[in-house]
């Protein structure tokens, strides 16, 4: 091996259920506004416009049970959604391919600083600070295609201690999983490891410190996490 002239970053690594086996991972996409019913509580038309992107840093993943409430932010969001891991990946992926490029999913949540995103919205700068900070992806293992299919149909659902916040269906997504993957093919060169991040449902809202978070996807997982 070669050295290198600082310690080399380590990969981010994710459960996989029923396996010894982890996956490593390489980038993290998410989709913007891809339940209409979310689309309308913040504001926006739920009309089918292209989809939007943007990224979280890879090492922001992880198989977490806590949750660190960030700094320098007062109104800190969950948005629970179903989470793609790709084996595979390519440009200008067709929809019909799409599927056979995943791996597995998991259940996660997109942690968001809302009052940061509200700034940042308003100076039209990027979101950067409001998405991509330390431990604001925390995801359930993965489970494996192979196992479950590609789930489409289903109930999605949050819980702030024991009291039902969000809920929705994957058929629900305004981008299918095999379309958000050839969209975001056009823009970026995808590879194993990526994993998308597919959208929440309506129903987002603040947390605090000390809260019990149960989110799930039904057939794919459920993730347990604590605020601290
Ligand atoms: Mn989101």
């Amino acid at each position: 091996m070669l050295a290198t002239v600082i310690p080399a970053p380590e990969t981010v690594l994710l459960d996989v259920e029923g396996s010894t086996e982890r996956f490593p991972v390489r980038r993290v996409y998410c989709v913007g506004r891809n339940y209409a019913d979310h689309a309308i509580e913040m504001g926006h038309d739920p009309s089918r416009e292209p989809p939007f992107f943007f990224q979280k840093n890879a090492d922001n993943i992880y198989n977490g049970e806590t949750f660190p409430y960030p700094p320098l932010s007062s109104d800190v969001h969950f948005e629970v959604e179903m989470v793609m891991a790709l084996s595979s990946g390519g440009a200008d992926i067709p929809v019909e391919e799409a599927l056979s490029k995943v791996y597995g999913y998991g259940v996660g949540i997109d942690f968001t600083r809302r009052d940061l995103q509200d700034q940042m919205k308003k100076m039209g700068r990027s979101w950067e600070v409001a998405k991509a900070f330390e431990s604001s992806a925390p995801v359930s293992a993965l489970v494996p295609a192979s196992k479950i299919g590609h789930p489409q149909e289903g109930a999605i659902w949050l819980d702030v201690n024991g009291t039902r916040r969000q809920t929705g269906n994957l058929n629900q997504m305004i981008w299918k999983l095999p379309e958000i993957i050839a969209e975001l093919s056009k823009l970026f060169v995808l590879a194993p490891g990526d994993v998308i991040m597919t959208g929440t449902p309506a129903g987002v809202g603040p947390i605090v410190r000390g809260d019990e978070i149960t989110c799930a996807a039904e057939g794919v997982g459920t993730l347990t996490l604590k605020v601290v």
